[in-house]
């Protein structure tokens, strides 16, 4: 495939005008094969995320893997995190902390997200991951449509400031997930069985009924749905985290 790498806009349009209908295993293929040691995977290690790892390790285990450990995530996600990574073989999962200096002006009680939970996701995901993909030109997110919300129309590929954005399972329903993660005998988050379908951090995430909206216990009570990594916040730069993050 010959494509124009410096015209982020073109390039993500061609590259998913040919991969929209392609399964998650050729979109990754594809993203790998163009970006190479460009292309980086971003994963909360959370409810769904076994999948997308499991595909990405199939093409290569060196991939980098974005992990925001934020400071407030639960500590079961931070032992499936380690027991994840050794089962599929990744040799490189960068733990992105917040800054100690944006920490101690800004939150320095760790109680931040009791009054801006927008403030809290800045200084702990928006602000590490923005620097984190500084060195990329490509990233790969776990977001997708049965999510509903914003990502009811999430394409495969999109434009994400000067980069790149794949978002490989954007086509697949949650029966397909389930199915991947049987046939592979991936292991599930624990907090899965205690009614979290989506984890993000503690404070922030709460267990759902069954049938409720997989993202219903995120932010409850308030309007925000997403953490920031996937807004643009800056010319030339896209950030806000997806199952995402
Ligand atoms: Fe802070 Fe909650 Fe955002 Fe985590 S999800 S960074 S605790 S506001």
């Amino acid at each position: 495939m010959a494509f124009d790498r410096e015209h982020p806009h073109s390039f993500a349009a061609r590259l998913n005008a040919d991969l929209r209908d392609a399964p998650p295993q050729r979109v990754l293929e594809a993203a790998w094969a163009v970006y190479g040691d460009k292309l980086a995977l971003v994963s909360s290690f959370g409810a769904e995320s076994a999948v997308l790892l499991h595909i990405a390790a199939q093409i290569t285990r060196k991939i980098p893997v974005l992990f925001l450990d934020t400071g407030m995530l639960f500590g079961q996600t931070l032992d499936y995190r380690r027991q994840l990574a050794e089962r599929l073989g990744l040799t490189d999962v960068r733990d992105l902390r917040p800054k100690f200096a944006d920490l101690a002006l800004k939150d320095p009680a760790s109680n931040l997200w009791k009054t801006s939970t927008d403030a809290c996701c800045d200084i702990r995901k928006v602000r590490p991951l923005d620097e984190a993909l500084g060195g990329f030109e490509a990233w790969i997110t776990g977001r997708k449509r049965f999510h509903g919300g914003d990502r009811l129309h999430l394409p495969v590929v999109e434009e994400a400031g000067s980069q790149v954005k794949f978002n490989p399972l954007a086509n697949w329903s949650k029966a397909e997930l389930d199915a991947y993660a049987a046939k592979h005998e991936l292991p599930a988050h624990p907090l899965v069985a205690n009614g979290f379908p989506s984890i993000g951090c503690w404070p922030c995430t709460k267990p759902v009924e069954a049938g409720a909206d997989v993202r219903a216990g995120r932010w409850q009570g308030q309007e925000k749905t997403e953490c920031g990594i996937h807004v643009a916040r800056a010319p030339g730069r896209e950030t806000s985290m997806g199952e995402g993050i």
